[in-house]
């Protein structure tokens, strides 16, 4: 069988390269190795999303943000990052650039859930379920995927949207940059006695981070991360001691807790592909880019990046070009190369510090909590990414004003 791309993994960023590539034309083969219910209807994994701005124009030109009940959508107001007990915190207000809210929050279950269903009405998609893939040959002509049932399919491109850990990216030579945080993120939602009115919270304790993400009522996404001994411990917990026991970790700030979902544990890595581009090869999402998830980015990198392959790729098919020639892969490589790396780099270094417990680390950590001058580039970096503001704007407002020449 013949496909102008073939797809392999069909979670949030297969499923948005598919629709997008569908959308101008092409012919897309898309493999998954979960069942089709699997992908039609998501089982919730603890994960709840910070949505950017633009993320959701995106979603939205799909058609799939309209699919997620309104209900379901949290907004964030602001956001304040906090280091260990202190009263101080970085704030990130967006109001005071004119945007009225970060982003939102969607459980990523209700984001695979309305992506598959608008890549699933799309006639241009074949879709393969319990398609595990074995297999990508690649030659100066073409791309074959081989399954591990046997079945091959040929194609111009192929498109490697197969979690972190990508096989196809490994296979196809492409080094990465592993960075094994040594730690361990519990994500869960409770109910909680106090209002957050919609703020997230980032608390740098020194026994691990926690974050609070504000959902609907007095609900949030309480977000911990611990060695993986620790993290151990608090998964063995009942949901009434693990209440207890995270509620002094949060100082107080949301009151008392319940556990209402399941708790669940994601050993931190972020990867970092040396290219994002093979011959006939693109890799995407977290295929390309694995951030760890403090940042809020790794399924918003995903689908911009995604939007910007689907542009280089749109402009070589109209122009009748071969889709896995180097012109638009190499161009999409140095654009989303030019998106995520600052805030890769940093979030590692912010990172380090911050799982850093000696005493030098933690003077490091108050000083740039507290350098405005170091902080201001990197905290409204973040700020325009999420809430889809330019940083040339919010960096200008902050630029001293031009020194006075001397006339002659
Ligand atoms: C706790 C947590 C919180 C997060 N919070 C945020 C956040 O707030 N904001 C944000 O932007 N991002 C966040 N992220 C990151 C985000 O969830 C990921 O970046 C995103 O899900 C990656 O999507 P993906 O499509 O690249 O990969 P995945 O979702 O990993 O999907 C990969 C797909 O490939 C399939 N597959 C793999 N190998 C094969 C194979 N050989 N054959 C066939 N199929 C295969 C798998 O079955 C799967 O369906 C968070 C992550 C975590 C862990």
């Amino acid at each position: 069988m013949y496909f102008d791309v073939l797809v392999i993994g069909a979670g949030p960023a297969g499923l948005v390269f598919s629709a997008m590539a569908a959308d101008i034309g092409l012919k897309v083969g898309l493999f998954d190795r979960q069942s089709k219910d699997g992908l039609a209807k998501p089982k919730n994994d603890g994960r709840d999303i910070a949505v950017s701005e633009r993320s959701r124009k995106i979603m939205y030109g799909l058609g799939a943000w309209q699919k997620i009940d309104p209900t379901k959508i949290s907004p964030i107001r602001d956001a304040k990052v906090m280091d260990g007990d202190a009263p101080f915190a970085l704030h990130f207000n967006p109001q005071s650039a004119g945007a009225d809210r970060l982003g939102n929050i969607v459980s990523n279950h209700l984001i695979r859930k309305a992506l598959y269903e608008v890549a699933a009405k799309k006639p241009n998609i074949t879709l393969f379920t319990d398609a595990q893939v074995a297999g990508l040959t690649r030659t100066a002509s073409t791309a074959t995927v081989r399954l591990e049932d046997g079945s091959v399919f040929t194609g111009q491109l192929a498109i490697a949207a197969d979690t972190r850990f990508s096989q196809i990216r490994r296979d196809a030579g492409i080094k990465a940059n592993m960075h094994d945080f040594g730690q361990t993120m519990i994500v869960g939602r409770m109910a909680h006695t106090k209002p957050h009115n919609h703020t997230a919270y980032e608390l740098f304790r020194y026994d691990g981070g926690m974050a609070v993400l504000p959902l609907n009522g007095n609900t949030s996404s309480i977000v911990q991360t611990f060695c993986a001994q620790e993290a151990a411990r608090f998964m063995a917990m009942s949901d009434k001691d693990y209440a207890r026991a995270t509620e002094p970790r949060l100082a107080g700030l949301v009151g008392e807790l319940k556990c209402i979902g399941k708790r669940v544990a994601y050993p931190l890595v972020g990867v970092y592909g040396k290219a994002f581009y093979a011959q006939r090869l693109a890799l995407i999402g977290d295929a390309a880019v694995g951030m760890h998830p403090v940042t809020a980015h790794g399924f918003n990198f995903g689908i911009q990046g995604v939007a910007n392959l689907i542009k280089h790729l749109s402009h070589t098919h109209n122009a009748g070009l071969d889709l896995g020639g180097a012109q638009a892969l190499r161009a999409y490589n140095k654009d989303h190369r030019r998106l995520t790396w600052p805030l890769y780099q940093m979030t590692e270094k912010m990172m380090g510090l911050y799982t850093n417990n000696t005493a030098p680390a933690r003077l490091a950590r108050k000083a740039v909590l507290h350098s405005a001058n170091i902080m201001t580039p990197a905290k409204d970096l973040l700020m325009a990414r999420l809430a889809d503001m330019p940083v040339a704007k919010l960096l200008a407002d902050k630029l001293p004003p031009p020194p006075r020449l001397p006339r002659f």
